[in-house]
Protein backbone atom coordinates (compact mmCIF):
# COMPACT_ATOMS: atom_id res chain seq x y z
CA UNK A 1 0.00 0.00 0.00
CA UNK A 2 1.16 3.26 -0.65
CA UNK A 3 0.40 6.34 1.43
CA UNK A 4 1.31 10.02 -0.01
CA UNK A 5 1.39 13.12 2.87
CA UNK A 6 1.96 16.49 1.56
CA UNK A 7 5.08 18.08 3.66
CA UNK A 8 6.52 21.12 4.72
CA UNK A 9 7.93 22.87 1.48
CA UNK A 10 11.50 23.64 0.43
CA UNK A 11 12.19 26.79 -0.32
CA UNK A 12 9.11 27.37 -2.88
CA UNK A 13 9.05 23.83 -4.03
CA UNK A 14 6.25 21.35 -2.59
CA UNK A 15 7.39 18.58 -1.35
CA UNK A 16 5.06 15.49 -0.90
CA UNK A 17 6.35 12.21 1.35
CA UNK A 18 5.33 8.77 -0.68
CA UNK A 19 5.71 5.45 1.98
CA UNK A 20 4.95 2.06 0.82
CA UNK A 21 3.66 0.57 4.06
CA UNK A 22 3.21 -3.23 4.58
CA UNK A 23 0.15 -4.98 4.78
CA UNK A 24 -0.16 -7.73 7.55
CA UNK A 25 -2.22 -10.63 7.87
CA UNK A 26 -3.21 -12.28 11.18
CA UNK A 27 -4.02 -16.08 11.16
CA UNK A 28 -5.65 -16.87 14.09
CA UNK A 29 -8.68 -17.82 13.27
CA UNK A 30 -10.50 -16.06 16.53
CA UNK A 31 -9.06 -12.72 15.30
CA UNK A 32 -11.12 -9.90 14.82
CA UNK A 33 -8.72 -7.60 12.92
CA UNK A 34 -7.71 -9.95 10.21
CA UNK A 35 -5.21 -7.07 8.22
CA UNK A 36 -3.34 -4.48 9.63
CA UNK A 37 -0.95 -1.31 7.84
CA UNK A 38 2.36 -0.98 8.69
CA UNK A 39 2.24 2.29 10.77
CA UNK A 40 4.78 5.09 9.80
CA UNK A 41 5.40 7.78 12.32
CA UNK A 42 5.72 10.77 10.11
CA UNK A 43 2.02 10.18 8.35
CA UNK A 44 -0.91 9.26 10.23
CA UNK A 45 -3.37 6.45 9.62
CA UNK A 46 -5.56 7.96 6.44
CA UNK A 47 -3.29 11.60 6.91
CA UNK A 48 -2.57 13.80 3.57
CA UNK A 49 -0.22 15.64 5.14
CA UNK A 50 2.35 14.97 7.62
CA UNK A 51 2.89 16.00 10.97
CA UNK A 52 5.65 18.62 10.53
CA UNK A 53 3.44 20.19 7.90
CA UNK A 54 0.44 20.05 10.31
CA UNK A 55 2.36 22.18 12.68
CA UNK A 56 3.51 24.61 10.30
CA UNK A 57 0.33 25.21 8.42
CA UNK A 58 -1.31 25.53 12.81
CA UNK A 59 1.72 28.23 13.21
CA UNK A 60 0.79 29.93 10.22
CA UNK A 61 -3.12 30.40 10.78
CA UNK A 62 -2.89 30.78 14.56
CA UNK A 63 0.69 32.82 15.26
CA UNK A 64 0.96 34.48 11.67
CA UNK A 65 -2.77 34.97 11.25
CA UNK A 66 -2.49 34.03 7.89
CA UNK A 67 -5.99 32.85 6.35
CA UNK A 68 -7.20 28.82 6.41
CA UNK A 69 -8.19 29.46 2.84
CA UNK A 70 -4.88 31.02 1.69
CA UNK A 71 -2.30 28.50 3.96
CA UNK A 72 -4.65 25.67 2.51
CA UNK A 73 -3.69 27.00 -1.28
CA UNK A 74 -0.25 27.33 -0.25
CA UNK A 75 0.54 23.66 1.05
CA UNK A 76 -2.12 22.10 -1.61
CA UNK A 77 -4.24 20.97 1.27
CA UNK A 78 -8.08 21.07 1.87
CA UNK A 79 -9.35 23.70 3.77
CA UNK A 80 -11.02 21.38 6.38
CA UNK A 81 -7.50 19.97 6.59
CA UNK A 82 -6.43 23.04 7.53
CA UNK A 83 -8.62 24.12 9.74
CA UNK A 84 -8.19 21.18 11.69
CA UNK A 85 -4.64 21.49 11.96
CA UNK A 86 -5.36 24.79 13.50
CA UNK A 87 -8.30 23.89 15.71
CA UNK A 88 -6.07 20.97 16.88
CA UNK A 89 -3.12 23.31 17.83
CA UNK A 90 -5.26 25.46 19.47
CA UNK A 91 -7.31 23.08 21.74
CA UNK A 92 -3.53 21.91 22.70
CA UNK A 93 -2.62 25.66 23.81
CA UNK A 94 -6.14 26.59 24.99
CA UNK A 95 -5.96 23.48 27.55
CA UNK A 96 -2.78 23.96 29.38
CA UNK A 97 -3.21 25.90 32.56
CA UNK A 98 -1.99 28.99 32.79
CA UNK A 99 1.27 30.85 34.18
CA UNK A 100 1.19 32.61 37.87
CA UNK A 101 0.27 35.92 38.14
CA UNK A 102 4.15 37.61 38.29
CA UNK A 103 3.15 41.22 38.26
CA UNK A 104 -0.43 42.31 38.49
CA UNK A 105 -1.15 46.38 38.59
CA UNK A 106 -3.77 49.04 36.62
CA UNK A 107 -3.44 50.12 33.16
CA UNK A 108 -3.22 53.49 33.66
CA UNK A 109 -1.07 55.27 31.20
CA UNK A 110 -1.94 59.32 32.84
CA UNK A 111 1.37 61.32 33.82
CA UNK A 112 1.54 63.79 36.20
CA UNK A 113 -1.72 66.23 37.64
CA UNK A 114 -5.18 64.97 36.49
CA UNK A 115 -6.38 68.07 33.59
CA UNK A 116 -9.67 69.56 34.49
CA UNK A 117 -12.00 69.28 31.84
CA UNK A 118 -13.05 65.39 29.78
CA UNK A 119 -10.83 64.61 27.03
CA UNK A 120 -12.79 63.41 23.81
CA UNK A 121 -11.29 59.75 23.32
CA UNK A 122 -11.59 59.56 19.14
CA UNK A 123 -9.20 63.74 18.93
CA UNK A 124 -7.81 63.35 22.44
CA UNK A 125 -8.62 66.94 22.46
CA UNK A 126 -8.93 68.53 25.81
CA UNK A 127 -12.17 70.26 25.78
CA UNK A 128 -12.87 72.51 29.52
CA UNK A 129 -16.44 71.52 31.33
CA UNK A 130 -15.76 73.93 34.26
CA UNK A 131 -16.30 77.65 34.07
CA UNK A 132 -17.28 77.73 30.52
CA UNK A 133 -20.54 77.73 28.93
CA UNK A 134 -22.05 75.06 27.11
ZN1 LIG B 1 -4.73 -11.11 15.06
Amino acid sequence: MTARAEHVPVGLSPIALVVHKRRWYCDTPWCAQNSFTEQVAPIGDGARMSESLRDLVAVEIGDQLRPVAEVAATHRIGWQAAHAAFAGRADEVLGRPLEPVAVLGLDETRRGRPATGSRRMATGSLRPTLGTPG
